[in-house]
């Protein structure tokens, strides 16, 4: 387990880098703001939304350092050394552990033990803290809402900085009885959290995070062919389920998008960008992803990737002719 006066010297000469999963309306950006505002040092934090709905998976990002040059950076932090999970129905959707370094600690807010979290994630060699923060969230605050609660969890194995810390940046922040709830609530965490050190004395590598470049990434997004379910269409009282590679987006918009091999770098952007998986890569043996071209069947020409590809590789073009559409014509 670290000490306090382990991490105190660490933090002299590193940044260590913290990562919260949370479903949208779980307050995980306050906790990761908190975190920042209890630092006796210098801190950064940056939000990350996906689909911007309540429930959805976010994630944001820490950098805590006492030395302020470690931490300018804008970027997600891809070398977690804390990983805090505010939900543990995420363990089976989010990779919570990508990144993780030898002797990092993952912290679950859930009601299994640690050996449950270690079956669920399939990996036994890891540090595990659970809390059940759900519970403690409902017995004091009478809702559930957990996001301040499990930095109390985050106290008891990171030493990042102490309950007194943390009380005053809650007291900043919230007002009165709210204020002075969510500290009790703290301080029961911090006696509650279990803890599970796959080999004492393991040290924490401090490795320095790296970004990984977009050809590299692989999402784990399923494409229009493995999604079972694209739409469900209502007619009248009946529903029509289909499958996504029977909707045809490529019929809905008036462009055809042509892409230039010759000026494409491969920078992926349009692939980020694309809403209907249309731009098409391929791995090669290096496992570097390439651009490989424009699906038109799917591709509904709503021309982001155009406006964000830097070097002008995509262009549009009318489709030709009454009622023409980008789905080629079957024989
Ligand atoms: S025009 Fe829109 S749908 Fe078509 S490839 Fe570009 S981003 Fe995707
Ligand atoms: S954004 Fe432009 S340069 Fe980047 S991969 Fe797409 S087409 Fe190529």
């Amino acid at each position: 387990m670290l000490d306090p006066k382990q991490v105190k010297e660490m933090l002299k000469d590193h940044c260590i880098n913290l990562r919260f999963h949370a479903r949208g309306g779980q307050g995980g950006v306050t906790a990761s703001n908190l975190c920042v505002e209890a630092f006796d040092g210098y801190g950064i934090c940056q939000p990350r939304f996906g689909a911007e709905r309540m429930g959805s998976p976010t994630e944001s990002y820490v950098r805590l350092s006492l030395n302020k040059d470690l931490i300018q950076s804008n970027e997600q932090v891809y070398v977690p050394h804390f990983v805090a999970v505010l939900d543990d129905s995420l363990l089976n959707e989010v990779d919570v552990t990508a990144g993780l370094p030898y002797g990092g600690w993952l912290i679950v807010n859930t009601e299994m033990n640690q050996k449950a979290v270690q079956l669920t994630l399939a990996m036994e060699d890891i540090n595990v803290a659970t809390i059940d923060a759900t519970n403690i969230a409902m017995e004091i605050l009478g809702r559930n809402i957990t996001n301040t609660i499990i930095l109390g969890a985050l106290i008891k194995i990171s030493h990042l900085f102490t309950l007194d810390q943390l009380s005053d940046a809650i007291m900043a922040r919230f007002k009165g009885e709210i204020a002075g709830k969510n500290v009790k609530a703290i301080k029961q965490a911090i006696e509650e959290t279990c803890i599970y050190e796959a080999e004492s004395g393991r040290e924490l590598a401090l490795e320095v995070d790296t970004k990984v470049p977009w050809s590299q990434v692989d999402p784990g997004l399923p494409g229009y062919k493995e999604l079972d379910l694209a739409g469900v269409w209502y007619c009248d009282s009946d529903v029509i389920k289909v499958g996504s590679d029977q909707v045809m987006t490529g019929s809905w918009g008036e462009w055809n998008i042509i892409w230039d091999e010759e000026k494409c770098t491969n920078c992926a952007q349009c692939w980020y960008i694309c809403p209907d998986f249309a731009i098409v890569r391929e791995i090669d043996n290096e496992g570097v992803y390439h651009m490989k071209g424009i699906d038109q069947a799917h591709c509904k020409s709503c021309q982001n990737c155009i406006e964000v590809c830097p070097v002008n590789a995509i262009s549009a073009e009318l489709k030709q002719g009454p009622g023409s559409c980008a789905v080629p014509e079957e024989d």
